[in-house]
């Protein structure tokens, strides 16, 4: 099996990339969780995982990686911003956040499906909601 890291840098070199111990270690971090990390947890795991790395490093390796685009970013509002891996290195979802707890839940990727061929089709805009948080009250806070 392949790993996430060897994909990303394989694909790094394909692009004529460098090949960094802090993009690996952004990646190794990013592969190896489920959790909606911020940059500075990022950065914090990035450091265990190598010793050494400066955390300014690490944010320079996710930005670089975000442009490159194999890392993508999702704004979760108050809840600030995370990381996730790109296309088929990380199950497509969405996120939904509770305006009244905060907690950030995942949702299947193609929930919005419809509403985005819709928008496609009748407005020629093309949706991203995987980008943002959608915003409502999860069942814990329903009144
Ligand atoms: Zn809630
Ligand atoms: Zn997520």
């Amino acid at each position: 099996m392949t790993s996430a890291v060897e994909v990303t840098a394989q694909r790094l070199r394909d692009r004529g990339e460098r090949v960094t111990p802090a993009r690996l270690a952004v990646v190794e971090v990013l592969a190896g969780t489920e959790e909606h990390l911020s940059a500075e947890q990022i950065g914090e795991r990035a450091e265990q995982v190598r010793p050494g790395i400066h955390r300014a490093t690490v944010y320079r390796a996710l930005d670089a990686l975000g442009e490159l685009g194999l890392v993508t970013h999702v704004h979760l509002g108050r809840a600030g911003t995370t990381y996730h891996l790109a296309g088929d290195l990380a199950p497509r979802h969405l996120h939904l956040r509770c305006s009244n707890c905060g907690t950030v839940y995942d949702a299947p990727g193609d929930i919005l499906e419809a509403a985005r061929r819709k928008v496609q089709r009748e407005l020629g805009f093309q949706l991203a909601p995987e980008q943002v948080a959608l915003i409502g009250v999860c069942k814990d806070c329903r009144p």
